[in-house]
């Protein structure tokens, strides 16, 4: 074991103030390459998706099932992985060296001689000023900005902080830590000697989709945050740079800023979604009510047999990308490549399964933009009549397609390429609906609308907070029939679209 302790380690990693992307390059690389990963009660969980480790919380204070961690049992914990050889991070909110006792791990570390590296964050003041639209230091305003801890009494006997020299300082202070203590800090500023008048804010949740900045002189502030209900993480910033706002940051311009969008399609295909979300101002909540698998063999015996016979088919046809991507590895398996369908004509509908064929480098023939089999039969009716046509699709194909087609004296042969399954864990999902509280769902399938309307009754609720968006006309109809009702729909079936119908309901008229 004398290799294994040589080569364990322990980084020191900050992640940032809370959106995820704003971890540093060598905090991502180093996450990827950790055996374990030890974060705090700051830390957003998404960041987990960056590591195959193990991955465990430590929270100081307690919050849902988690209990709280012993400073002294962390350090103790980091040393003892360190020692059996494993690429140990310690991930700490914002920076692991403003306000996280983050040089007293390393000196724990180092006392252990346990080799160990640091890495800073973006820490939180940074990113409130950043976010809600303050520059601390603007050259107008103030030459300085000085950041406090807000965790301590601020009466004369108890506290290291001098409020009379913080009262004079020449430029901005940024109180960490002091949502609970806010009306003595206040109190206290002004009592020595602070105008009452300067203008003063309190930025919680500075990156995340739920962030919210409240504003006030410093002698008003402590009312204005507790009728706004703000809660921590939250930052005091106090300064002119505060009056020099614009009434709403360009973090708040973002066009789904503060809305929470659930995700409703197969876990493997939520993260090109969720980005999307995230890079518009918006929060993602992970709802998977369906999953995707392979055929089982009977169907794969199926696709086998039709794959060998393929020259005899003129069209193959697409109606998800989910079908392009389970018949071409089923091609694959087989032992065969692409150029196996030289000569067939391919029609798809939607452009997110014509993309998932240009992905593959095969152009589609037709692509119809009317969602559903329907429309793929309207497009390729008048050319279809008397072919054969080959469509690999789901295990619950809707008939309609074949009808249509077969109604015009075309031949189809449905093959299963894929399977859904219903959500796996029913009740997780429920969970993670009702915490949610979300402002919309996104239904992207027929049996995603009514798997919903069961897994979630409340949404058949008129009351309901939680707005419905679908993917296409077809889905509406199955929420409809469900008892859903739906506010938005999808102009051209995809994603994107789903979110620009979001959009355009809470466009501002631009000011
Ligand atoms: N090491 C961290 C700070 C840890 S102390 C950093 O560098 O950011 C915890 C305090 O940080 C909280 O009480 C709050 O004052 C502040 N904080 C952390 N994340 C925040 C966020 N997203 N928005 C506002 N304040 C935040």
């Amino acid at each position: 074991m004398m290799n294994a302790n040589h080569s364990g380690r322990v980084y020191l990693v900050g992640a940032g103030p809370g959106d995820p992307r704003l971890i540093t390059l060598r905090g991502a690389e180093l996450l990827e390459a950790a055996d374990v990963v030890f974060y705090d009660g700051l830390v957003n969980p998404l960041l987990l998706q960056l590591t195959s480790g193990r991955t465990e919380r430590t929270a100081r204070t307690r919050s849902g099932e988690h209990a709280v961690v012993r400073q002294d049992e962390i350090n103790r914990r980091l040393i003892e992985e360190a020692r059996a050889g494993k690429c140990v991070v310690r991930l700490k909110g914002g920076d692991p060296f403003i306000f996280g006792r983050g040089s007293e791990e390393l000196q724990a570390l180092q006392d252990a001689n346990v080799p160990c590296e640091v890495v800073p964050g973006i820490t939180a003041a940074t990113a409130a000023g950043v976010y809600a639209g303050f520059s601390y230091t603007h050259r107008d305003h103030s030459s300085a900005v000085a950041f406090v801890t807000g965790h301590e009494t601020p009466d004369r006997e108890h506290s290291h902080l001098d409020y009379a020299a913080l009262a004079r300082f020449p430029g901005t202070l940024v109180f960490y830590m002091g949502l609970a203590r806010l009306p003595d800090i206040c109190r206290q500023l002004i009592h020595h000697g602070k105008d009452r008048t300067t203008p003063a804010s309190v930025v919680s949740m500075a990156s995340l989709p739920d962030q919210r900045v409240v504003a006030a002189s410093l002698q008003n502030l402590a009312a204005t945050v507790t009728e706004a209900e703000l809660r921590a993480p939250s930052l005091i910033v106090i300064g002119e740079c505060v009056g020099q706002r614009a009434a709403a940051s360009w973090f708040e311009r973002l066009p789904l800023f503060g809305l929470r969008i659930g995700i409703t399609r197969a876990e493997h295909q939520i993260a090109p979604v969720a980005e999307s979300i995230i890079a518009q101002g918006g929060q993602p909540v992970s709802l998977p009510l369906i999953s995707i698998h392979p055929p089982n063999e009977q169907q794969r015996t199926a696709v086998r047999a039709a794959i060998d016979e393929i020259h005899t088919y003129d069209w193959l046809l697409f109606t998800s990308a989910n079908a392009v991507n389970g018949f071409l590895q089923q091609l694959w398996n087989s032992g065969a490549d692409s150029r196996r369908l030289a000569g067939l004509r391919i029609a798809v509908v939607g452009t997110a399964t014509a993309a998932a064929l240009e992905e593959a480098c095969l152009q589609p023939d037709v692509v119809a933009h009317t969602a559903g089999a329907a429309g793929l039969a309207d497009s390729i009716v008048s050319q279809a009549t008397g072919q054969r046509c080959l469509w690999p699709s789901a295990d619950r194909a809707r008939p309609e397609l074949r009808n249509q087609l077969e109604a015009a004296q075309a031949t189809v042969e449905q093959m299963t390429v894929y399977r859904h399954e219903d959500a796996d864990d029913e009740n997780d999902l429920r969970e993670r609906f009702h915490a949610a509280s979300l402002d919309w769902i996104g239904l992207s399938s027929p049996l995603i609308a009514r798997n919903a309307a069961e897994v979630f009754p409340e949404l058949r609720q008129s009351d309901c907070p939680t707005r419905v968006v679908t993917i296409s006309p077809l889905t509406t109809r199955a929420a409809l029939e469900a008892g859903l009702s739906v506010q938005a729909e999808a102009d051209d079936s995809g994603w994107d679209s789903m979110l620009q119908a979001i959009r355009h309901q809470h466009s501002r008229p631009e000011s």
